[in-house]
């Protein structure tokens, strides 16, 4: 029989459910037991796909194209899963498919209603995915705080599975904030408390607690937690801060909250073993070295909208152990100021991310100008792949004012462009290129030496591409296109040979980079950047 753990957050949204939900995937995984994770997001978005990476954070992409929540990329690099579409649910995709069947006359005449229509439409995919994956235990994090409006119909599904499921087939998991008070250092429970009570007023009463707070949480509000929750001192926990977010699952279980899960579910016979992930976490804790990258976006005031790039970059780091100190800086500013040099002097790498229209778009070109002319190592991906096409065809091939359509449809020099099949799509739902497609990697490329391989599958999440029209001129110029889609028409890596380091790629390596095993053009960064300031004539791999 699947069991169902769902989990819920109290009191303020980022509380951590996201990695809880990871934690708790993490503790299971280490006793064997096979698991697979739903991000439930009660927004009418159909997907994340049409959301703005400032105020959400980044679109997450699955390896079927799926344009998801964030917490999709946790659980992957968590519990090293390729998770598909179906692991985000939203209130707009249930209630798309829920009126499309109307529409179809499938209710034959009923009046189509929350309960039961929705909550089992809802259902349904929470154990579809049970189903297709074949895990043992299922996770579900319903985003939101418990309250929402929004959120009302998925509490009402996932309490209504105890009853079909079974006790010991479901277990609910409530996570809340504690602050602790600044000037008395006091503890306090009472948010806590309310939303507990909020929850029971749904039909759920959680069987386990934890409470996320600065520091540990002492006795007394631990005690509280379990008398007016209703479960013992023993279901109760803490999330406190910690240096790196990967030692959550460690500092959860070493409280015994995965013996607790494993005895409520009868997995409790099983050996637990956090040997590989531990070393992952020294690796980050004590590092030897530190590098120092200036990462120039478009979206740098919330460090969210990149996170799978800044974790891929730390795992690149681990693999070296190079502490990656990241600075976010706001690309309009080095289009403001003339000397862009005066901003990035100092730093060991230069990392352009993925973005999207024309905003700050020339201060990125004077970011990978900088890079290329001062040979400081560099990695574009996405949009930065492209702009470094950009940069390279206005000042070495001498295209002037070569652009990307998406940024100038009048340039002279289109060297980015839509490919004639996509011209005229106006929808903006997806609609890109997305998820995984294969790609083929040249021999003799530093790509080659870094992939160690011909073809691989990279995910992406694009509209334009480099202009075939201008590739055997860039090519004379010097610049090496190292890995094409397997039907040659788009161009998937750039590198210039004769720089240290000056890498980019089409396509998003940083969603299949994983603790311990770094996606190899990050890793390749990190450590060009470690062996250039370590005084190395040339970048070595291992
Ligand atoms: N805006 C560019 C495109 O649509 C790049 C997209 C990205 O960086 N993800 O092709």
């Amino acid at each position: 029989m699947v069991k169902y753990v769902f989990v819920t957050g109290g009191v303020l949204s980022s509380v951590g459910k996201g990695i809880l939900t990871s934690s708790i995937g993490k503790m299971l995984q280490a006793r064997g037991v096979k698991v697979n994770v739903i991000k439930i997001d009660p927004y009418v978005n159909v997907d994340a796909g049409t959301m703005n990476p400032y105020m959400h954070g980044e679109v997450y992409v699955t390896d079927d194209g799926g344009e998801t929540d964030l917490d999709l990329g946790w659980y992957e690099r968590f519990l090293d899963l390729d998770l598909k579409k179906d692991n985000n649910v939203t209130t707009g995709l249930v209630y798309k498919a829920v009126i499309e069947k109307e529409r179809r006359g499938d209710f034959l005449g009923r009046c189509v209603q929350i309960v039961p229509h929705v909550t089992n439409d809802i259902k349904h995919r929470i154990r579809g995915v049970a189903k297709d994956s074949g895990a043992d235990v299922v996770l579900t994090e319903v985003g939101g705080t418990v309250g929402d409006i929004e959120g009302l119909p998925f509490l009402e599904a996932i309490r209504q599975m105890r009853l079909e499921e079974g006790y010991e087939n479901t277990l609910y998991v409530h996570v809340a904030l504690v602050p602790v008070l600044d000037v008395t250092k006091e503890m306090k429970t009472k948010p806590l408390q309310h939303s507990v009570n909020e929850l029971r007023r749904i039909g759920i009463q959680p069987d386990t607690i934890v409470a996320r707070s600065p520091e540990m949480i002492d006795a007394e509000a631990l005690r509280k937690i379990a008398l007016f929750g209703t479960i013992p001192e023993e279901a109760v926990f803490c999330s406190y801060n910690v240096g790196s977010i990967y030692q959550v699952p460690l500092i959860l279980d070493q409280q015994g909250m995965s013996d607790f899960i494993c005895k409520r579910f009868g997995l409790s016979d099983r050996q637990k073993d956090f040997k590989e992930w531990r070393q992952f976490v020294e690796a980050v804790l004590k590092p030897e070295y530190e590098v120092k990258i200036a990462l120039v976006g478009k979206y740098s005031g919330l460090a969210d909208s990149y996170v799978s790039m800044s974790e891929a970059l730390r795992h690149g780091g681990a693999a070296c152990r190079a502490k990656v100190n990241i600075d976010y800086l706001e690309s309009e500013k080095l289009e403001q100021n003339a000397d862009c040099a005066e901003i990035l002097k100092g730093y060991d790498g230069i990392f352009v991310p993925y973005g999207f229209g024309p905003r700050g778009t020339e201060g990125k070109v004077a970011a990978v100008k900088y890079a290329r002319e001062n040979d400081v190592p560099f990695l574009g991906i996405c949009y930065g792949f492209q702009l470094a096409v950009i940069e390279f065809s206005r000042h070495v091939c001498g295209l002037k004012d070569a652009n990307s359509t998406e940024i100038n449809p009048d340039s002279p020099y289109p060297v980015i462009d839509l490919m004639p099949e996509q011209r005229g799509i106006e929808i903006k739902g997806a609609t890109m290129r997305l998820g995984a497609h294969k790609i083929v990697i040249e021999p003799d490329t530093i790509a080659h030496k870094l992939y160690k391989c011909d073809e691989t599958y990279e995910r992406h999440r694009h509209r334009f591409e480099v202009n075939l029209d201008y590739s055997e001129a860039l090519r004379k110029n010097g610049l090496v296109f190292s890995a094409k889609s397997s039907d040659g028409r788009r161009m998937e890596m750039l590198e210039l040979p004769d720089r240290f380091f000056f890498f980019a790629s089409q396509f998003h390596g940083e969603f299949k980079s994983r603790p311990g095993r770094p996606d190899p053009e990050y890793y390749g960064f990190i450590k060009a950047c470690l062996d250039k300031k370590l005084g190395k004539k040339e970048p070595e791999f291992s």
